[in-house]
């Protein structure tokens, strides 16, 4: 009786389960939305057609985790643009800074986590890559 009662006790648990909703999800056919303040995948913003970033390099000092590479270059007209900006992914600790830094609002961390890759070099994240988030 000793070992019979906790397994009917384990049987009728299993049972009970049959009856009630599940908590998994069929991803990636259905998708859970991410809370509010998640950060995900960096996007670079853009206005008039054009980067709002003026490649000033403070979200690359500031960030604590060394992963942003920034490299002005400069219209004939003098404006600055980042010529090369790539985000290491696989090294940010998504803390926000970068966002907060940007005298701009050039960059957000946007609520995108599916991003994917065989390889590091695919999660060094570009700057076509990052405007296209
Ligand atoms: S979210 Fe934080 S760690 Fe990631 S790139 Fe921005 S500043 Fe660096
Ligand atoms: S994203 Fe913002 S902080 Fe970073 S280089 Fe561009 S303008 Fe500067």
């Amino acid at each position: 009786m000793a070992v019979i009662t906790p397994l009917l006790k384990g049987l009728a648990f299993t049972l009970s389960r049959f009856f009630s909703k599940p908590v998994t999800i069929q991803y990636p056919e259905e998708k859970r939305e991410p809370a509010e303040r998640w950060r995900g995948l960096h996007r670079l913003k853009s206005e008039n057609g054009r980067l709002k970033c003026v490649a000033c390099g403070l979200c690359e000092a500031v960030c604590p985790a060394s992963v942003i590479t920034v490299e002005a270059k400069e219209t004939p007209d003098g404006r600055r643009f980042p010529e090369r900006f790539v985000v290491e992914v696989t090294r940010c600790i998504f803390c926000g800074y970068c966002e907060e830094a940007c005298p701009k609002d050039a960059i957000e961390l946007t609520r995108n986590y599916e991003f994917c890759g065989y390889t590091r070099e695919e999660f060094h994240m570009t700057r076509d890559v990052l405007a296209k988030n």
